[in-house]
């Protein structure tokens, strides 16, 4: 088993969280749509048969049992208390023991004395009530699973009360939040023991409810409110743990200290980004104060094969699990499926009934070319919400991470595939080896294998540096690209460029040794890479000295402008953007804005810089003199579309020479 690598997932199997109608359930499917989340009825947890029968073949790796029988702040309770939070979870403990699955448990800051606050994971435990004292019966089994996490925490969603205790103080942390927190750290399966997840700064009851909810909310005191049972006065934690967790490098990435395509250990580093969130982790308002995800963000070049490779690896399930994440399909894109669906079926010889298979096939877009075409299609595809988009409208699609396993799977339902195709997703593989190794096993004889993918001679000529973001973890050439793909028995024996797509995108041809002669077009890219000096370290350093010009000039650029009373916003707030701003280290204080095509982003806010999101729509109303243009690479369009919405401001592309364009409005004021 790899446990790294896009193709491989480190949580082999599904996450089950119980409580599936609970609050913190319903945030945690709102995470992650692919969550198993049966409601006491699918699975009553008082009897271990039933959870036995839920389980059974669904191939659970991680469960997140958040079912409890709640603080009810009344004492008529213990027979719930004893059977869901104390034997429910017993059961549930013995579930994941006997399978070997992970148990995150949920606990409680009421587990704590309440007197003092700033408890820490190893402070003496007196629950507070009897509630706290079953959530402490389920804690005792959940710690006796081997590798389990228990997370004490304390969550809400509505407290529109007309009044709250100012002397009752608390790390309480609003519900979509913990939820976050609990999704990353149940993925990671080397944080174990127990976490204090809350907010690091300590709020009174009447702060929270004035804060988020009402205003005019009274100030009263414990002593005030008539009750049977005991508020304690401080249950507040130390989070310090939890906040290294999510913010400091971890064993959730690794470092990359040997070539990915060609295994040497020559590897020079030389361009350092930064320590960076992840590009495409945008922050919802309520969780602008949580600590953000961060990892180093730097490249280096393999002296010996000229791939050119990010140095440290974030895992896979952080970043391709992302909910923002939407298909691109405008009129370009699907333009473009089409010509390559018939290009490579004419390069393979592929008939109509011919198989092929889409690997990253998204929501399926150049498989409905190739059916166009009279193909037989079959996609692959690791987002479920896509899978199931694709698979809605009649294409073929499994929702699986590509890997020689589910080669083995496509030949043996669908039969060998006469072209396979890998578009923008082969520059974010980790396991390089057994993504072709997986092509190698199930491609028919005299099948084609097409992978597009950003050039990185681009990526240097032309400073793209912000192209650069964890996800995208090889800048690839054809050099070591036909080195790769000898290793595994294929040949690459054609080459195609796009200088307009994605910044300039190469395809590669590759086929059975054998098969085919060699191009002379690839012989052209080999000798102009060896011109370029694709191995030597100085080509790369030369390129860092330019980008490192270019963030001194664009923020010299930025610090002038506002001097001046400008008022300054961004258009485009995608990965690319984040890169770039983090990296020139801007931020909302610089940059308070970003405008983005996206509807689904607006309302957020930028991982990092935390600029607010929003549409083209508030540019009418605001004054804004100047657009920075993030996603410089459609400065035509982007300026055609801010003339249409009557923009009259300027912009600035920052890249790769920071320069100012005048309006080209009519009347537009002259700068
Ligand atoms: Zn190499």
């Amino acid at each position: 088993m790899r446990p790294w690598g896009s193709t491989g997932c480190a949580v082999p199997g599904k996450i089950l969280v119980t409580g599936g109608r609970g609050q913190l359930a319903r945030a945690l499917l709102a995470i992650d749509g692919g969550l198993l989340a049966p409601g006491r009825e699918e699975m009553d947890i008082t009897s271990y048969d039933a959870i036995e029968s839920y389980c059974r073949g669904k191939e659970i790796a991680v469960v997140i049992h958040a079912a409890a029988v709640t603080n009810r702040h009344a004492e008529d309770a213990d027979e719930g208390y004893i059977l869901a939070n104390v034997i429910g979870t017993a059961h549930v403990a013995l579930w994941c023991r006997r399978h070997g699955a992970r148990l995150v448990y949920i606990s409680s800051d009421y587990v704590y004395p309440g007197e003092r606050g700033g408890y820490t994971e190893e402070s003496p435990l007196f629950p507070v009530n009897r509630y706290a004292l079953s959530k402490l019966g389920g804690e005792c089994s959940a710690r006796l699973v081997p590798g389990s996490l228990v997370i004490r925490t304390s969550f809400y969603r509505e407290m529109n009360f007309a009044r709250g205790c100012a002397d009752q103080v608390t790390s309480r942390m609003p519900v979509a939040e913990a939820a976050r927190a609990i999704h990353s750290l149940a993925l990671r399966s080397d944080v174990q023991g127990i976490v204090n997840v809350g907010r690091p700064r300590p709020r009174s009851i009447l702060e929270i409810v004035t804060g988020e909810f009402n205003r005019d909310a009274a100030s009263v005191r414990r002593r005030d409110i008539a009750l049977s049972y005991i508020l304690p006065p401080d249950t507040s934690m130390n989070t310090d743990r939890y906040a290294t967790l999510m913010t400091e490098p971890t064993t959730a990435s690794k470092t990359q200290s040997r070539c990915r395509m060609c295994g040497a250990d020559t590897l020079v580093r030389y361009l350092d980004l930064g320590s960076t969130p992840l590009a495409n982790s945008y922050v919802p308002r309520e969780q602008l104060a949580a600590p953000e995800f961060r990892e180093e963000l730097a490249l280096q070049v393999c002296t010996s094969c000229g791939l050119s490779q990010l140095t440290r690896v974030v895992h896979p399930d952080l970043m391709f699990r992302n909910y923002l994440y939407v298909s691109s399909t405008t009129a370009t894109f699907r333009t473009h499926c089409e010509e390559l669906a018939a290009t490579s079926s004419r390069a393979a010889g592929a008939v109509p009934g011919d198989l092929v298979m889409d690997i990253a096939s998204n929501d399926g877009c150049l498989l409905s070319k190739f059916m166009d075409l009279g193909m037989r299609v079959v996609g692959v595809d690791p987002a479920e919400n896509l899978a199931a988009e694709a698979n809605a409208a009649g294409i073929r699609t499994l929702n699986a991470y590509w890997s020689p396993a589910i080669a083995r799977d496509v030949m043996a339902r669908f039969g060998a595939p006469k072209v396979v195709t890998a578009t923008n997703v082969f520059a974010h593989v980790d396991d390089v080896h057994a993504f072709v190794e997986g092509v190698a096993a199930c491609l028919a004889r005299g099948g084609m294998f097409v992978i597009e993918c950003p050039y990185v001679l681009d990526f240097i000529e032309k400073n793209e540096f912000d192209t650069a973001y964890h996800e995208h973890l090889s800048y690839i050439g054809i050099t070591p690209l036909a080195k790769l793909v000898a290793l595994h028995g294929m040949a690459l024996v054609d080459v195609e460029y796009f200088a307009d797509l994605h910044g300039g995108t190469i395809r590669s041809f590759i086929c059975r040794e054998g098969e085919r002669p060699r191009s002379a077009r690839v012989e052209e890219f080999l000798a102009r890479e060896a011109s370029f000096g694709i191995t030597r370290a100085e080509t790369y350093r030369a390129f860092a000295e330019r980008v490192l010009l270019n963030k001194r000039q664009l923020r010299e650029l930025v610090a002038r402008e506002r001097a001046a009373g400008k008022v300054i916003w961004a258009y485009g707030a995608s990965a690319k953007g984040n890169t770039l701003v983090n990296f020139f280290e801007l931020s909302d204080r610089e940059v308070p804005v970003a405008i983005d095509d996206n509807p689904r982003k607006w309302g957020y806010y930028t991982p990092g810089a935390h600029m607010r999101i929003t549409g083209i729509g508030e540019l009418a109303g605001a004054r804004v003199d100047y657009l920075l243009l993030l996603a410089w690479n459609f400065k035509t369009e982007i300026i055609a579309r801010c003339n249409a919405a009557r923009y009259a401001g300027a912009f600035i592309a920052p890249v790769p020479v920071p320069a100012i364009i005048p309006s080209t409005l009519p009347g537009a004021p002259v700068r």
